[in-house]
């Protein structure tokens, strides 16, 4: 297979268009069987659900090449599942799991070109998503959806090199109490945009959520779980019913106790015991772990003992087994990786 003339270094993350995209309809109370389409636009009514009322959820997750020469998928069945919830709080029908994981393979396979060459850095990002598509004024769920999978060649996260991050608390909510937050749907994102360009105007690269109801726990950023690393080596991470279950915080957690040995600790963290902390960072697909050396709080800095040039210990460790697994360096757990090639 011949691989696209792509500076596969210099990628950012931006969307490229590459040539094959997977779409199925739901029409009739049915999915119908789906395929393989070239058109990268979509066309649909002024009116559409989507479009009024914002009845939209989304995935993301990454296709690579390991140091083996294998294509492969990082834990597809959890994005499946994920997507099935998010699916079910926004009254959209469930597209199937095996159906989903089947999409993501034949999305992989038809953009092989795309997929960025092992010790490039950089990966196939994945996004299926699924929206209301026919016309609906009157509040309502739409009857009609769309489900697709595109996919767009993206850099390395580090590109030259880990840089810890400032964030700083934020004033905005993310997500309400018995809200919308466990779920990947858009209308989350919508509403963060404008706290996260005022953070970014302000300086910092992103928000600290708390808690809206009593402003005193952490939550998450606007697209990644917390972990936390006490000075004694635990691993800490915030449990809340309103923060989105990541797959990479889900993961780290395990190989934390499984391969690292160390003990983990998912309960709610008051954001008074963040000055305590001996390393933090930002988990997602996007970069497993972005390392945080500053956290700002009203004008009080908490400079995390990790500092501003690189990841602390425990971090590190947790980001080389990982992305060890993902690779292929490392044995993998049970059903984790998914070969498409
Ligand atoms: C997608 C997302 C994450 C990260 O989840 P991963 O499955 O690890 O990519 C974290 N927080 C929010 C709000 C998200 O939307």
């Amino acid at each position: 297979m011949e691989k696209k003339n792509i500076d596969w270094g210099n990628l950012g993350f931006s969307y490229m268009e590459t040539d094959k995209r997977f779409v199925s309809n739901f029409k009739d109370g049915a999915w119908d069987e789906g395929a393989l389409i070239s058109d990268a636009s979509v066309t649909m009514s002024e009116c559409a659900c989507v479009l009024q009322y914002a009845q939209t959820c989304f995935e993301g997750l990454k296709a690579y090449t390991t140091e083996d020469g294998h294509i492969v998928t990082f834990r597809p069945d959890l994005n499946a599942e994920r997507m099935e919830a998010s699916a079910e709080r926004l009254e959209m029908p469930v597209f199937p799991k095996e159906r989903f994981i089947d999409a993501v393979v034949q999305v992989v396979a038809a953009n092989e070109a795309y997929v960025p060459p092992f010790g490039s850095g950089a990966t196939l990002y994945l996004r299926p998503y699924m929206y209301g598509k026919n016309a609906v004024i009157g509040v309502k769920p739409a009857d009609e959806f769309e489900f697709r999978v595109f996919c767009t060649p993206v850099g390395p996260y580090f590109k030259g090199g880990v840089k810890p991050l400032t964030i700083r608390v934020s004033d905005f909510d993310r997500a309400a109490p018995n809200g919308t937050g466990h779920i990947k749907a858009g209308l989350n994102y919508a509403m963060s945009l404008y706290a996260i360009m005022s953070a970014h105007r302000e300086g910092y690269d992103e928000n600290m959520y708390l808690d809206p109801k009593t402003r005193t726990k952490v939550e998450e950023t606007g697209g990644a779980n917390f972990l936390f690393v006490t000075k004694d080596n635990k691993v800490v991470t915030p449990k809340s019913g309103s923060i989105l279950p990541s797959i990479t915080r889900r993961s780290l957690v395990h190989v934390a106790k499984e391969y690292l040995g160390l003990e983990v600790e998912e309960r709610e963290v008051f954001l008074d015991e963040v000055k305590d902390f001996a390393e933090c960072g930002l988990c997602g697909t996007a970069a497993v772990i972005s390392p945080v050396g500053k956290i700002v709080d009203h004008g009080k800095e908490i400079c995390l003992p990790s500092g501003m040039t690189e990841m602390g210990p425990v971090t590190r460790k947790l980001y080389d087994t990982l992305t060890g697994i993902q690779m292929g360096r490392i044995e993998a757990p049970e059903g984790w990786i998914k070969v498409i090639k």
